[in-house]
C-alpha cells in the first residue's frame, strides 16, 4: 500500500537548541508541496484545469440550496479556461498557456476544480476523467470535490488509478469547525471531512486538504485547533486561503448591510495566524498554497492584495524572524 502522504519520511534533524530548521524543507521553513512533487516526480507538476460540467449537492437542493455563503466558482477560475468547451479542447488552450508560462513543466494533471468532481453518476464522473486522461500531455487527475460526496465506488476507481497516473483527491475542508461551517452553510461536518479522508487514506490516495482562515464567527483558537485535528488524519497536503469577499454572494450581500458581521483578517494578521498554525501542524503535512487570489473583478474586500508569489516568502520571512518552523510545537500525542 502505498503512503498516502507520498512515501515522504521527515527527517528529524532539527537542534532544538540551536533553533535550526529541518534539513528537508530546503529554502523554505515549511514543507513545501511543489519541492515534494519534485523530488517524487522528477520535476514540476502543475496542474491545468477543467470544467466537466458537474454540479455540487449544496446548490442542487440534495444538500442545500444557495451553496455555501462565500462561494462563486467564476472568483476561483482561471482566466484561460473556456467552460462551454469540450474536456480536450479546455485542456489544449489550458496547456497553451501554460506551457508558455512554465516551460520547465516535467508533468501535467488536470484540475477537475469547479463545483463538486465527484457528485454524479458514476459512468459519466469516470468518462470525463477519461477524456482527460486521453489527451496525450496529460499524466495525472486532481479532483476538488466536498468530502461529503465520496463515495467508495469512485474511491477504488481513483486508487486503482493511482497505480499508474498522478491522482490526488482534493477535499474542500474549509473549517475544523462544526459551528463555523454551520454558519457559511458548508451542509457537511468535520465528521464528513474525517470519513473522506480515513477512507481515501486507507486506499492509499494522496488526500489534500483545502482550508479557508476568518471564517464568520471562528475563533482564532479554533482555527489553531484544526490544526491537531487534520494531523492526526492521513492527509498529503494542506491549501490555506483567507476569507475574502467575492461579489454576488451571500457573504457579499451580508458584509455590503453591515461589514462589521463579516470581519476581515488583515494582511499581517492572516500571515500571523498561518505562522501559529504551521507550527501546530505535522511536519509531514506538505504546503500547497498560503493564499488565494480572487481576481480584483469579482472580490470587494479585504482591500490587501498580496500575490502568491509575495505572500510566501512574507511567511518565510515572518517564521524565520519568530527563529520557528513548521511543526516546531507539534506532538503526535
Ligand atoms: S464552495 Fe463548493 S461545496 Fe460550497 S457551494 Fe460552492 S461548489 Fe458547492
Amino acid at each position: 500500500m502505498p503512503n498516502p502522504r507520498g512515501g515522504w519520511k521527515y527527517w528529524r534533524v532539527m537542534d532544538i537548541q540551536a533553533a535550526t530548521v529541518p534539513l528537508q524543507f530546503g529554502r523554505r521553513r515549511y514543507l513545501s508541496w511543489n519541492e515534494v512533487q519534485r523530488q517524487k516526480y522528477g520535476g514540476r507538476v502543475q496542474k491545468v484545469s477543467v470544467a466537466a460540467g458537474f454540479t455540487c449537492p449544496n446548490r442542487d437542493g440534495s444538500k442545500g440550496v444557495g451553496g455555501c455563503t462565500f462561494c462563486n466558482n467564476d472568483g476561483f477560475t482561471p482566466s484561460y479556461l473556456k467552460e462551454s468547451g469540450e474536456i480536450t479542447a479546455q485542456l489544449d488552450i489550458g496547456l497553451n498557456f501554460l506551457l508558455r508560462r512554465y516551460p520547465e513543466t516535467r508533468h501535467f494533471v488536470a484540475y477537475f476544480q469547479a463545483y463538486s468532481n465527484t457528485y454524479g453518476d458514476f459512468e459519466r464522473l469516470r468518462a470525463a476523467y477519461e477524456a482527460a486522461l486521453a489527451h496525450p500531455k496529460i499524466d495525472g487527475l486532481v479532483i476538488g470535490t466536498r468530502p461529503d460526496c465520496v463515495a467508495d465506488e469512485v474511491l477504488d476507481y481513483l486508487a486503482e488509478l493511482s497505480r499508474t497516473k498522478i491522482v490526488e483527491l482534493e477535499l474542500g475542508i474549509e473549517s475544523c469547525d462544526n459551528a463555523a461551517l454551520a454558519r457559511v452553510n458548508r451542509g457537511h461536518d468535520f465528521a464528513a471531512t474525517v470519513d473522506a479522508v480515513e477512507r481515501a487514506g486507507a486506499r492509499g490516495l494522496q488526500v489534500g486538504g483545502h482550508l479557508m482562515f476568518g471564517l464568520p464567527g471562528e475563533s482564532r483558537e479554533s482555527m489553531l485547533a484544526g490544526a491537531k485535528k487534520l494531523s492526526q488524519l492521513p492527509l498529503a497536503s494542506l491549501k490555506f486561503h483567507q476569507l475574502q469577499i467575492v461579489k454576488h454572494t451571500q457573504l457579499a450581500n451580508a458584509w455590503r448591510r453591515d461589514p462589521a458581521s463579516v470581519p476581515l483578517l488583515s494582511a499581517q494578521e492572516y500571515l500571523e495566524l498561518l505562522a501559529d498554525f504551521l507550527e501546530r501542524l505535522s511536519p509531514e503535512i506538505a504546503i500547497q498554497r498560503v493564499g488565494s487570489e480572487v481576481p480584483p473583478a469579482h472580490k470587494l474586500a479585504p482591500e490587501w492584495n498580496l500575490r502568491l508569489s509575495e505572500l510566501a516568502p512574507r511567511l518565510d520571512d515572518l517564521l524565520a524572524e519568530r527563529k520557528t518552523w513548521q511543526g516546531r510545537l507539534y506532538s503526535a500525542k
